[in-house]
């Protein structure tokens, strides 16, 4: 293992701090130990360095499972964010042991086989194939042991259970991962980010194979530094084991800001449209003078008759009269107003509609359709 000079997730400085516990355990096992516990003084993520061979480690320790005698709410939540039936790749835990949860997802999907990823094979499901990758070192080995599935392209669901607080670097297994752009991850790890009570002393997550000690702060910065979009996170706190856990996707990050300029062409086309086909044998008013209705209005030069906008600052746009509120506005004998709100916002328009109702049953709000 090579020791940390700086944050593994936000590169600030370590200081070196007390936990006598994991030394005392390593030293019980290992009487040559270099043992060092850091602290990132910016984000409070915790790691360990230590010289005890992995092989001692992992022998001792990485058998047992989680403690989930007082319920286990990762399915749930899973399937809560996320449509199994969608999900044509497989279900693939990482460092899965005898990968229960590999195989509750498997069954869920419908699929006939799913797999666990590990450095040993520990599995107990017939349904499940087991594939070996070291984890330490995944950079070139760990797309190509998943090559035959030929599921790189496909919608995966891949779980790392307890597993990042393990691997020296974790960001290293992320970025391998990332590499599955249209799969989705459920990530889990122990919470040291509130304080840990002698209750919490029956899931032993303060130990020798634990390199990461993550907080919220930690675990999410490193998944999102990593390029991932969280799509729910979740805290799980005690008598349950302290767990931080999240469900996120590889797809390149975007801002739908941009799908507003092709909103903005064809809402007021649509407006336009029901404006033209109006106008020969209505008066026509725009209720609500919207950036949809200011452009609706440009491209129908002569056929709105009058506006009402109560925020609009002056009396007139582009020719045509503001007025604040068809209430007290007087319609002319016998004219035959037609009502287009130029607003796409629902609780507006439900305001308008129930004016418009008072006003007269006659009257109708138009408004363009959602889809
Ligand atoms: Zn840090």
């Amino acid at each position: 293992m090579e020791d940390f000079y700086s944050c593994p997730v936000c590169n600030s400085d370590l200081k070196v701090i007390d936990n006598k516990f994991c030394e005392i355990r390593s030293e019980l096992v290992f009487n040559e130990l270099e043992f060092r516990q850091y602290l990132c003084e910016k984000c409070k993520h915790s790691c360990t360095y230590h010289n005890v061979p992995l092989d001692i480690i992992y022998k001792a320790e990485t058998a047992l499972a989680t403690d989930r005698e007082l319920g286990d709410f990762r399915k749930e939540f899973i399937k809560r964010n996320l449509n199994l039936s969608t999900i044509d790749g497989l279900a693939i835990e990482i460092g899965g042991g005898p990968g229960e949860l590999a195989e509750d997802l498997r069954s869920e999907c419908g699929h006939e086989k799913g797999i666990v990823v590990d450095f040993v094979d520990r599995v107990s499901f017939e349904s499940l194939n087991f594939v070996h990758s070291d984890l330490n070192d995944c950079k070139d080995h760990f797309a190509s042991s998943l090559a035959e599935y030929n599921i790189k392209h496909k919608r995966n669901i891949f779980v790392l259970s307890h597993v990042l607080e393990h691997i020296f670097k974790p960001s290293e297994l992320l970025s391998v991962l990332k590499e599955f752009k249209n799969s989705y991850f459920f990530i889990e790890v122990p919470d040291f980010g509130v304080p840990h009570s002698k209750l919490d002393l029956r899931y032993s997550i303060n130990c020798p194979d634990h390199i990461h000690y993550f907080n919220s702060q930690s675990f999410l910065s490193l998944i999102q530094n990593t390029g991932f979009n969280i799509i729910a996170f979740e805290r799980q706190s005690s008598p349950l084991v302290p767990a931080l856990r999240v469900l996120c996707n590889a797809s390149d990050l975007i801002n739908s800001i941009g799908d507003y300029e092709e909103h903005l062409q064809l809402v007021s086309d649509e407006i336009a449209e029901i404006i033209n086909k109006h106008s020969a044998t209505h008066s026509i008013y725009l209720w609500g003078l919207s950036a949809f209705a200011a452009e609706a209005i440009r491209k129908t030069p002569g056929k709105v008759k009058g506006i009402f906008d109560t925020k609009y600052e002056f009396d007139i746009f582009q020719n045509i009269h503001v007025f604040k509120d068809p209430v007290n506005y007087n319609f002319m004998h016998g004219e035959n107003p037609v009502f287009i709100c130029g607003s796409t916002f629902s609780v507006v328009q439900e305001a308008m509609r129930n004016k418009l109702a008072i006003l007269s049953p006659d009257y109708t709000l138009l408004t363009v359709p959602y889809e």
